[in-house]
């Protein structure tokens, strides 16, 4: 039978009200890529599970399916939501294949283009604010409780059932949990999902390695971050709203959460890039906190670790075209082909 996207397919396992009617894009279903080379340099088995090939590239799909379906289903003609870039590109694209209005509030000037450019792309009514994502979130939350507005943000209970079913692709792929899920930790929805779909699903139980940015690590510093500052904008959170849950998640999984510098992060993004895999920066920091742990004695030997790319390098391409120089440019001629190329 041909994929028919996430509800279809896990809808068993998905705690949705039975008036939820399906909206899919046949998201979900991404690949779990194996990645020769970082395994050797770690000696274990490393898989990239690339959540940037869900349709609107970042896994936030996942829980977008199941928070516009079961809106649609209670009768919601308008969805609202908070957004560091990818939250407001899925909420726009379901609720526009849905026929809904989507109002998406981001923090003004810290959207990465391909971001803002798909939630236009897709219809929504784009508001900057001159404030944080954490800012955004308390406005969208006052309004969705004052007027029938549908919030689809990740304190959605229906975007965490989603995006649980990552954790069962990749137990249905590895025919068990991995030893070791490593994944960027923003609002914090995320890893509160993974921990959720694996205790659910009885494929065993990761340990998990939650990274923050540095500069926005409040899981780490155990308080709320009022200015935070990274270039991983999808990270730049201060005050998750899932805190809790995702320490809860690191401790019971007897993992740990831990932050990273912004170069730490664009090292593992071009890590990752020179294996084949461009994630945008946020995407990088699971791998960026697997390395610095391996340098302070972490040994993942013999281990199979699936480390989470949670969005594709597509949605931030400035981040790599302002650290290159423009292309060599030469006349339509072989010599000149030569001369930049070589003779090899
Ligand atoms: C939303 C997002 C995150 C953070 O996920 P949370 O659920 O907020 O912790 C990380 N990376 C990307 C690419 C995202 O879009």
């Amino acid at each position: 039978m041909t994929y028919q996207g996430l509800i279809h397919r896990y809808g068993q396992y998905l705690d949705l009200p039975a008036h939820t009617k399906t909206i899919s894009l046949l998201e979900g279903n991404t690949p779990l890529i194996p990645m020769p080379r970082l395994s050797r340099e770690f000696g274990c088995e490393l898989f990239v599970k690339f959540e940037g090939l869900n349709p609107t590239g970042s896994f936030k799909d996942r829980g977008m399916t199941a928070a516009v379906s079961e809106a649609v289903g209670r009768g919601a003609q308008t969805v609202i939501c908070a957004s560091t870039g990818n939250t407001a590109a899925s909420a726009a694209a379901y609720a526009a294949r849905a026929g809904l209005r989507s109002i998406v509030l981001i923090p003004e000037g810290k959207v990465a283009a391909g971001k803002l450019a798909g939630a236009i792309a897709y219809g929504a009514e784009v508001i900057q604010i001159q404030g944080s994502f954490d800012d955004a979130l308390t406005l969208v939350v006052e309004i969705t409780q004052k007027t029938p507005i549908a919030l689809v943000n990740s304190i959605n209970p229906y975007r965490i059932e989603g995006q649980k079913t990552s954790a069962f692709e990749i137990c249905d792929v590895l025919g068990a949990a991995p030893d070791w899920l490593c994944l960027p930790v923003g609002n914090a929805g995320n890893i509160t999902s993974y921990w959720a779909g694996f205790k659910q699903y009885q494929k065993g139980l990761p340990q998990i390695l939650g990274v923050q940015a540095a500069g926005s690590a409040p899981l780490v510093l155990g308080h709320p971050v009022e200015k935070p500052e990274t270039i991983a904008t999808a990270i730049r959170i201060g005050k998750p709203a899932r805190g809790e849950q995702a320490l809860e998640a690191a401790q019971e999984s007897n993992g740990k959460i831990i932050a990273v510098s912004d170069e730490e992060i664009l090292s593992a993004q071009r890590i990752l890039a020179s294996e084949g895999v461009w994630v945008e920066p946020a995407s990088a920091a699971g791998l960026a906190g697997l390395i610095a742990e391996s340098a302070k004695g972490f040994d993942v030997k013999g281990k199979k670790v699936v480390v989470v790319c949670t969005g594709h390098g597509m949605k931030d391409p400035s981040i790599i075209t302002e650290s290159f120089q423009s292309p060599k440019l030469i006349p339509v001629n072989y010599n000149a082909l030569v001369d930049v190329v070589g003779g090899a």
